[in-house]
């Protein structure tokens, strides 16, 4: 395959989107460049915050690779309180964030649907209608969603992990909690509902192959998302999937891989959201950066109050446990500005992708 005239497209086949996964050294340097290049026309070199609260571990789920999962008994799970995170938000609006993330254990209880309706209003109030608020809050019904919707949420990340049914099986147990189907219908209701939808998927699982990365990409384009977040998949010793360390990729080809697949994503969709995922960071301490300089737009800053956050450790290694809000702030500035990037303080930063596609509607 000619790479140089590849890179020109704007649509791939699976046979071309796996070339471009696999590609390395000099032909790696060649998808970078293009995909900066992208990134620059269609969505601009500005990153927007979104100050990422982790206001509760407790889960229902037991995602076969998650630290927080429900069958971990070495997890302290904590509930930070509506102050704390309020706090978290204000700091957020306070430092001109734009927007924050509300990320959680998934539980669909009335008392936690109430709790984050009542937690939505609260940070609109707080702010005066100026923070943006994206959830992260795992499967509902269409009424939550809506309610949500309403309260004041106007974006949603909801990973598929992967879009293979058959290692979304290999990575989740096999039941009704954990139905891959529950999670395409709810994917569609996040669209039905009025959100900007967010995916994405661990890279680097075990028995993970190009070819399944691959149709990732293409189901991201299929279900013509708006926002997506692709970070490493990390091993955690809490969890059943550990049993397969021996045959991952090295921490590095994961990453590399993590890279690749952003680039060529930036080239398939080039007007979506592309996040940075912490999970990078935790391999490499400049990788959200790295990320930034070849296609991605938002990073998500921590703001999960300190105390909780060494009980929030979804992998071995995850980053920023001991480092308090601020100073995050001032060495991401700092990092940011190394790879020519500016943040867009106080803005949404929507998906212009979502903006396009509501306009045509
Ligand atoms: N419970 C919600 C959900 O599952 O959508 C939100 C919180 S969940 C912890 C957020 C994301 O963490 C998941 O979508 C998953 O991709 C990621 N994650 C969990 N365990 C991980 C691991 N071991 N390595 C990398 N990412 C992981
Ligand atoms: Fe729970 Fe989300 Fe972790 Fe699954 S990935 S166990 S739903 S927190």
């Amino acid at each position: 395959m000619d790479l140089e005239s590849l890179l020109k497209q704007q649509e791939f086949g699976l046979g071309e989107l796996v070339f471009l996964l696999k590609t390395k050294n000099e032909g790696r340097t060649e998808l970078f460049e293009q995909s900066q290049k992208v990134k620059n026309e269609t969505v601009g070199n500005k990153v927007y915050f979104r100050g990422l609260v982790e206001f509760s571990n407790v889960c229902s789920k037991d995602c076969l690779y998650c630290g927080i999962r429900k069958s971990n008994s070495n997890v302290v799970r904590y509930n930070a309180s509506d102050e704390e995170i309020l706090e978290s938000c204000r700091f957020a609006w306070e430092n001109r964030y734009g927007s924050v993330v509300l990320q959680s254990g998934e539980l669909s209880s009335p008392a936690f649907i109430k709790r984050v309706d009542n937690l939505l209003k609260e940070i609109k109030k707080l702010s005066d209608d100026e923070l943006g608020i994206t959830l992260s809050c795992g499967e509902q019904s269409k009424e939550t969603y809506l309610k949500w919707r309403e309260s004041g949420a106007h974006r949603y990340l909801l990973r598929i992990e992967s879009s293979n049914r058959d290692l979304y099986y290999k990575i989740h147990p096999k039941n009704v909690t954990h139905s891959f189907e529950k999670r395409l219908v709810a994917l569609q209701l996040l669209k039905e509902t009025g959100y900007q939808v967010g995916t994405g998927v661990m890279v680097g699982l075990p028995f993970q192959t190009y070819e399944d990365l691959a149709n990732d990409l293409l189901f991201f384009k299929e279900l013509d998302i708006d926002m997506c977040g692709m970070g490493p998949y990390i091993e955690h010793e809490d969890t059943p999937l550990y049993q397969f360390k021996d045959k991952l990729m090295s921490k590095q080809e994961r990453f590399d891989l993590t890279l690749n697949m952003i680039a060529v994503l930036r080239l398939l969709m080039p007007d979506i959201n592309i996040a940075s995922a912490t999970a990078l960071q935790a391999i490499d301490p400049a990788g959200r950066e790295k990320a930034l300089a070849i296609g991605t737009n938002v990073i998500m800053p921590n703001l999960t109050p300190c105390v909780y956050r060494k009980e929030y450790q979804l992998y071995e290694g995850k980053p920023c446990l001991d480092e308090d809000a601020e100073l995050c702030r001032n060495c991401l500035e700092a990092r940011i500005d190394l790879v020519g990037n500016e943040i867009g303080y106080g803005e949404w930063g929507d998906s212009k992708h979502y903006l396009n596609r509501t306009k045509k509607a």
